[in-house]
């Protein structure tokens, strides 16, 4: 660690303490940018680090509702507006128990660098709640994201700030939300992403992250002349973006063979192939039911329960060539790492947000491995949002063709980004640090334009 960066994460965590989540992201991109801020002293004399380090707002706010059985319930909403050099601020909303102002604020932290990769005029939020849809009628969902969208309405805009799906926030939330905003804004504006396809909506917006996270799995795997063809891969979560990575995966000729949720995963050893996949996202987006019922269906595959006490998750000890993490943060941890590397894995695309703990990381980055961090890996999402946001001000829609392509093209230019950088900064082949520097450079120098503010 250079002074720099030792003197700064000093700050950084007695500024910020009890957000060991945003320490946890800041160091990793200050440790990526050591080789940049030594060679650009008018980035360290602007304090461009220091700035994109401080929320530019964060907003934090009471969410009151009323249960199904009349009791009131009070939650606590968030948003952080983090940096808008370069676009409005743009990023989801996170509906979970976990939620706190630190999980937020590395959230929105990372945002910012990728949606500089994505190559659209996006700034990076991030927000939420911990509120917990999980085991709530439709009914107490409308309400709560009604009572959410009450305050959030006044801080957004489709020029300001619009925030689209995460963890907890899928298609039935952004309904919900969308129709509040328009009720108390009155004007049917792009104000939110993910939106249904009747009311301005995008095609590929669900599918996105998961598709161009299978994107930056081939794109890594081209550069060594290889493809997806026939890899077996294990995949974590079972929500948005693990069944389309999944999907994806099958169209590209490769084998899934895990899927899990908090409670547990399944090992699928024949593959989970296209029918079994359609029944996962019945069961997961209509029938709101859990993964352990995939074992009851479908013959010959295993449940395995989590064990909160175990020091290794037994998901990412299954014999494979590629992963992809697509559950939450700090997933594989550095016995997972290792259990991933000894078994074959040589493939890593990350499709939730910093997945792996720092130490995994470095391992991954000392093997040598195709190793995709989530920045780069799972920015697909938020450019076909950058994309929505787009058709919705031509008021005109893409065809699915249309869409896909400019996914691809993006998948293809973030990876290209990533690799160039890292080539000029002296360090060929790291994807972590080429994300971190090609994001940091079109944020950096859009600042230094724009004065201090
Ligand atoms: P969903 O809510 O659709 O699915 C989340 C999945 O992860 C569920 O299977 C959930 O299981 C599991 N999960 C959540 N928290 C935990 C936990 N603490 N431990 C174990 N499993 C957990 O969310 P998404 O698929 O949208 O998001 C997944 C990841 O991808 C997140 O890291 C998110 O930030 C990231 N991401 C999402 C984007 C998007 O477009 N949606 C864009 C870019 C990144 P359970 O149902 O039991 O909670």
């Amino acid at each position: 660690m250079s002074d720099h960066v030792a003197s700064l994460m000093e700050q950084v965590k007695a500024k910020n303490p009890a957000q060991p989540e945003f320490h946890q992201a800041v160091h990793e991109v200050a440790d990526s940018l050591a080789a940049v801020l030594e060679r650009h002293p008018e980035y360290r004399s602007a304090k461009i680090l220091e700035r994109i380090i401080e929320p530019e707002r964060v907003i934090m706010f009471r969410v009151p509702w009323v249960d199904d059985q009349g009791t009131v319930q009070i939650n606590r909403g968030f948003r952080i507006e983090m940096n808008s050099a370069i676009g409005p601020y743009k990023g989801g909303l996170r509906f979970h128990p976990s939620v706190n102002l630190g999980i937020l604020k590395f959230l929105a932290f990372e945002q910012v660098f990728k949606n500089s990769l994505t190559t659209l005029p996006l700034g990076g939020g991030k927000g939420g709640s911990d509120f917990d849809p999980k085991g709530k009628s439709d009914h107490e969902v409308m309400r709560y994201c009604q009572s959410f969208m009450t305050e959030l309405f006044r801080h957004i805009g489709p020029n300001t700030d619009v925030p689209a799906g995460d963890i907890g926030v899928g298609g039935r939330e952004i309904g919900f939300l969308f129709g509040q905003y328009k009720r108390l804004a009155n004007e049917f504006t792009g104000v939110l992403t993910g939106k249904g396809l009747n009311w301005g909506g995008s095609l590929i917006r669900p599918e996105a992250t998961g598709y161009g996270s299978g994107y930056f799995a081939q794109e890594m795997l081209a550069s060594r002349n290889e493809t997806l063809d026939g890899k077996t891969c294990l995949v974590s979560g079972s929500g948005n973006v693990a069944q389309y990575t999944c999907e994806k995966l099958l169209q590209l000729g490769a084998k899934p063979v895990t899927m899990s949720d908090s409670s547990g995963y399944i090992h699928d050893e024949a593959g989970i192939d296209a029918e079994k996949l359609a029944w996962v996202m019945e069961l997961k987006n209509q029938r709101r039911g859990r993964i352990s019922e995939y074992a009851e269906k479908f013959s010959g595959s295993v449940y395995t329960e989590s064990d909160r006490g175990a020091d290794h998750n037994a998901l990412w000890a299954h014999s494979a060539q590629c992963a992809f993490p697509s559950a939450t943060q700090n997933e594989i941890n550095a016995n997972d790492a290792k259990n991933l590397l000894d078994n074959g894995v040589y493939v890593v695309s990350e499709g939730a947000n910093m997945p792996t703990v720092a130490t995994g990381v470095e391992m991954f980055v000392a093997a040598k491995i195709l190793y995709g961090p989530g920045k780069a890996a799972n920015a697909g999402g938020v450019a076909v949002s950058g994309l929505e946001m787009s058709q919705n001000s031509l008021r005109y829609s893409w065809t699915r063709e249309e869409v896909d392509e400019h996914l691809k093209r993006i998948m293809r230019d973030i990876h290209s980004a990533c690799l160039s950088a890292a080539e000029r900064f002296g360090c060929p082949g790291n994807y972590v640090d080429g994300a971190n520097i090609a994001g940091f450079l079109k944020i950096a120098d859009s600042m230094i334009d724009q004065g201090v503010v």
